[in-house]
């Protein structure tokens, strides 16, 4: 038994949401129940203890949707690369990137991701992956790294046709290969999805072939009107709208997660609810692209399942949250936008979104979920309570506020330090790949 107490708790149970000077007790990767630090203590007196020493105990961050591939980016400088727009950001940097990615690279890309992850308190990635150039095995390559650091996540490749047939139907497979392995495994620590790129870089023809090979158990990840592109090229060539599009190929369903959901209109957001689709936000991605403001709040008030992810620009879930908050203000001239409904996404919505893919419920500190528990290094300089502890954390914290991180029982970080691996080499190895890879790509 090990017990995380001498906290401020906010659980995100409903029965008790916050506990003064709470205490959670983890049974290997399950929590036996939470208290106040003094009943916990004394229901199991032999049990580890890890001292927040007064900071803030709550469940660890999920993020929902992440790009591996793209870590090795940071700092990079590519020849000739000067975008006028999304799809040369597209075509000059990432998919630059990850067709000069080896499996070595990608395996070395998800040590980096998931390594600041846990520094920033997430222990449940959904990841995106594309690596056109080594396809077959990458998945594994990252669920390696996974296994190795410690962390629960849902992958897929992202399927497109924009290398050609032969590769598109490689990447179909390479999703196959990885959701039967997922499926069959016992560990509540990895899933897979039926990755798709964008409707504009897939073709009737492949969209058939992910759905004839998609194992029914799961849904498709892929990015939806993200680029004002998608739109265009879907209405001219397909004479409908995107979400109409998908909803034709059957690729809408409650397994399924849509990222972006920018160029959409109300019928399309009525799609959304009544196939029970998921729709995943990205702010910071979305303003760095300059591919516009989605309509995330409208989507949300339509009932649709929303949650938060980073795609890739950062891994500090708090930061998504900020940037969401100001975003939506910003762009509705609404000073009382987005107040509740960001929060609703990283803390509800992500929850019931790893939910569909995960056993043990995960984003809540109670009796049976699973042992995923974050320590910040917090002391508030006012009132701290149920109702106003989403405040504390939107403005009193960053992801760097994270000293501890517990993934399914095991402490992956303790005091800012890595508990599993050794930090120092995991990082000089993803700079030497790093820097393989820069050389590689600029010839
Ligand atoms: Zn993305």
């Amino acid at each position: 038994m090990l017990i995380i107490g001498n906290g401020r708790m906010i659980t995100r149970d409903a029965l008790t949401p916050f506990i003064e000077d709470g205490a959670v007790a983890l049974d290997g990767s399950v929590i036996r129940c939470t208290g106040t630090t003094g009943q916990i203590k004394d229901l199991f007196p032999g049990a580890e203890f890890i001292d927040a020493r007064g900071g803030v105990i709550m469940p660890a961050f999920i993020n929902t949707h992440e790009h591996i591939y793209s870590a090795m980016a940071r700092g990079i400088s590519i020849n000739g690369y000067n975008p006028k727009g999304f799809l040369d950001i597209l075509d000059g940097m990432w998919w630059n990137i990850d067709r000069h990615l080896t499996l070595e690279q990608t395996r070395q890309s998800a040590r980096a991701t998931y390594l600041e992850s846990i520094k920033n308190g997430v222990t449940t990635v959904f990841d995106h992956h594309a690596s056109y150039g080594a396809i077959t095995g990458s998945l594994a390559a990252i669920e390696d790294a996974a296994r190795e650091m410690g962390v629960r996540t849902c992958l897929c490749y992202e399927v497109s046709d924009r290398d050609g047939k032969a590769k598109a139907k490689e990447a179909v497979l390479e999703n196959v290969s990885f959701i039967k392995h997922a499926l069959k495994d016992k560990s509540d620590m990895i899933a897979g999805m039926m990755g798709m790129h964008a409707s504009f870089t897939i073709s009737d023809e492949t969209m058939e072939l992910c759905a004839s090979y998609k194992p029914e158990e799961v849904g498709y990840h892929i990015h939806v009107a993200e680029g004002i592109e998608d739109l265009h090229q879907c209405l001219k060539k397909y004479g409908k709208r995107i979400l109409d599009r998908l909803m034709d190929c059957s690729i809408l369903g409650p397994k399924t997660l849509a990222a972006h959901c920018i160029y959409i209109n109300s019928h399309e957001m009525d799609l959304l609810k009544e196939t029970d689709t998921m729709v995943v936000h990205n702010p910071e991605s979305n303003m760095g692209n300059a591919c516009g403001c989605p309509p995330t709040m409208e989507i949300m008030h339509r009932g649709v399942l929303t949650g938060l992810g980073t795609d890739g620009y950062t891994h500090d879930m708090i930061e998504s949250y900020k940037v969401a908050n100001i975003l939506h203000k910003h762009h509705l001239c609404d000073a009382a936008a987005a107040w509740s409904e960001v929060p609703q996404m990283l803390f509800e919505g992500n929850a019931k979104i790893a939910g569909r893919y995960f056993d043990k419920p995960l984003g809540v500190l109670k009796t049976g979920a699973a042992a995923d528990v974050i320590v910040m290094d917090y002391n508030p300089i006012t009132p701290m309570d149920a109702s106003n502890c989403n405040g504390h954390i939107l403005f009193g914290m960053t992801g760097r506020s994270v000293i501890t991180t517990v993934c399914s029982g095991k402490v992956l970080m303790k005091d800012r330090v890595l508990t599993c691996i050794d930090e120092e080499k995991v990082s000089a190895d993803v700079r030497e790949e790093a820097a393989r890879l820069w050389k590689n790509i600029n010839g």
